[in-house]
Order: C-alpha cells, then structure tokens, then sequence
C-alpha cells in the first residue's frame, strides 16, 4: 500500500523499557531498524536451535513506520496523523487506531501527559490552526463526543448519565442515539473534556495489570465547513475525525481470567478481529473483497469511515522487553496482516 495514493498507513512504536521490566534486567526482543522495519528476536531455547548455535531466531516486519523508544510525541504525529486533518476539513472522514497489549504504550500515544501531549491534542492544535488560517472565507462548527464501547455496549462518557445507547443506520448514516456533542473551538476545551471523560471510563483490575483498559475508548471529532459561494449559494462539507485507544489486546488466556473477565476478553477479541477482517478486507487489491462490519458495535459505528476516500491509519505498540513476547508477537502479527 505504497505510494501517494496510500488511504491506510501501518505503524509500530516500541515504548522504553519501563520500571519494571529495567528492574529485572529484561532484554530487549523488539527493536527498530530504518524507520520502517520491527526486529523481533525469539528468545527460543528450542535444544535443535542450540545445536545449530541459533541460539536465537529473528523475525523481520517491514510496515509504513517503525517509531523507537527515542521517538517523540510530535514525530508519531506528524508522519501518521498530521496529514487526515486536511482530508477532514475537506469532508472526508478519518480515523487513527491505537492497538497493542495493556501498558504497550496507546494512551501514552493518544492523550499523552500534560507536559507530552499526544496525538488527540495536537491533531485539535492542528485543526484549529487551520480554521483560524481560512477563516475568512469560511464558516466552520466543530463538534466532539468522547464514548467508550464496553462488552459491546456504548456509553457516554461525556454523560455516563445517559446509560447505554443505540447505534442506528438510517438516511444520513451511523449514528449514536442520544449521543452528547459537545461544540469546541479550542484544544484546551476539548482536552479537558476528555479528562473528565477519562474518568468515567471502564477500569477493571485484572491480574496482569491494575489499570488494564478493557474498554475501546473513541474521541470523535466533527467538523462542518460552509463555504460562502457567490450569489449566496453554500457549499457544505462534513468530516469525521476518530481518534481511538482501543482496548488491550492481550488474551483472555493471558490474565487468569474467569467470569465477568472472560467475557470481557471474548468481546474484546471478537472487536479487534472484526477490525483486523475490515481493514484487511478493504486494503485487499482488487477491492472486490466483502467487507464485514456487522460483527461488532466498533466496526459497525466505523462503516462510513473505514474505506473509500477514508484515511485509515494503525499505530501499533509493543513492549521492548523479554517479558513481552508473545504480546509484541501477537500484535506484529495483528500490524502485519492489516498491512
Ligand atoms: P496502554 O494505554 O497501552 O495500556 P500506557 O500508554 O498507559 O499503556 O503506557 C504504560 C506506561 O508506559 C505509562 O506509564 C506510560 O506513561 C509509559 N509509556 C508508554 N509509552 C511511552 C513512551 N513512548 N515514552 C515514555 N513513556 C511511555
Ligand atoms: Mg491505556
């Protein structure tokens, strides 16, 4: 999917090694090489890799960029995010994915700390820079909704209040019934916003991590353009940017869950490989591929956005460390086939 054409860009960013993982001494497995290629070492101890002095195997994973632990905020953004903001104004809609095991690193992408704000931020500096820039000839309304999807269900985070809504297609499209919107004209607005949103999200312990996100949540933000045409005639566009920190992909299987987790695990999965079937299925050369969104809420709410004229773009973390294996595998693999 090279070229100038490109509607979906696959990137990989390999966070430092955290606290944790320098207090054991882990070492690194997953490292990046050329700014497009992931190395992944197999820590394998397989006795007919020793005989061969293999001690051992590597596995190399090109995609569109391969972000290192030294990478900062501002680079992430501006090769992967920096160019939907036109296509937005414009009217198209365009949606950027945060995937990856629970502590790989997409919030750390998506919202960031306040003294390294993420992509959410400043994709919004952005896009109100540009209104500001074209201002006089141009009218434009901007409108936010932050919600989450939990075990298939939507909920406001905006207004948890409101309980769980009804994704609906009619004339105009997908639609959230009874969805806030929140009309915002500058970053700061919306940011605080989305840490009283952050709040209200769905937090529940699991074994492998205390503040393990079992929740896909989704900023988005609309943008209606007016262009003032002679004679008084109006020219109306309308762009959806989502911005997505989806939920830790880890298995099920990996966190010794039982009941109530399980369960969460299965919707989990089931949402992320519907993703992975959509993406991988409009990527597919000679388009003539079905593409499935009924399988789950997040790709249904997706449908208008995921294809055609749509930017699409994945960002996918890993873990460096040892400890981390079969997750940084597992979410090379997931990259890799949406590529
Ligand atoms: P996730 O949302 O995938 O569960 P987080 O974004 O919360 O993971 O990251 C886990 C921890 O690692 C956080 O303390 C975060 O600040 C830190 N972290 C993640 N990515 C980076 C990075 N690129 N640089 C520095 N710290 C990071
Ligand atoms: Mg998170």
């Amino acid at each position: 999917m090279k070229g100038t054409e490109q509607n979906l860009t696959v990137a990989v960013r390999i966070r430092p090694h955290n606290d944790q993982e320098k207090l054991l001494g882990a070492g690194t497995i997953a490292y990046e090489v050329e700014n497009n290629m992931v190395v992944l070492l197999d820590p394998t101890e397989d006795p007919d890799d020793i005989l061969r002095a293999n001690r051992t195997r590597e596995k190399r994973y090109v995609f569109d960029y391969a972000f290192g632990p030294n990478t900062t905020q501002a680079e992430v953004y501006e090769k992967t995010t920096k160019g939907l903001i036109e296509n937005v104004i414009n009217g198209y809609n365009a949606t950027v994915f945060a995937y990856g095991a629970t502590g790989a690193g997409k919030t750390y992408t998506m919202l960031g700390r306040d003294d390294n704000i993420g992509i959410m931020a400043l994709a919004l500096n952005d896009l109100f820079l540009e209104m500001e820039r074209t201002k006089n000839h141009m009218v434009y309304k901007v409108k936010m909704s932050y919600l989450e999807i939990y075990n298939e269900m939507i909920r406001d985070l905006l207004d948890p209040s409101l309980g769980y809504l009804e994704l609906r297609e009619d004339a105009k499209g997908v639609q959230i019934a009874n969805l806030s919107e929140v009309e915002a004209s500058t970053t700061e607005e919306v940011m605080e916003k989305l840490t009283q949103g952050n709040a209200e999200r769905t937090q529940e312990p699991t074994a492998a991590n205390k503040t393990s996100s079992r929740s896909h949540a989704i900023l988005q933000v609309t943008v209606r353009q007016t262009h003032r045409l002679p004679g008084n005639k109006k020219n109306i566009r309308c762009g959806k940017l989502f911005l997505i920190d989806l939920a830790g992909s880890e298995r099920a299987s990996n966190t010794h869950n039982r009941g109530k987790r399980m369960v969460e695990g299965a919707h989990i999965n089931r949402s992320l490989l519907a993703l992975g079937n959509c993406i991988n299925a409009l990527c597919d050369k000679n388009g003539s591929r079905y593409v499935n969104y009924r399988d789950s809420k997040l790709t249904r709410l997706l449908k208008d956005s995921l294809g055609g004229n749509c930017k699409t773009v994945m960002i996918a973390h890993t873990s460096p460390a040892s400890l981390h294996f079969e997750e940084s595998r597992n979410t090379l693999l997931y990259a890799d086939r949406a590529k």
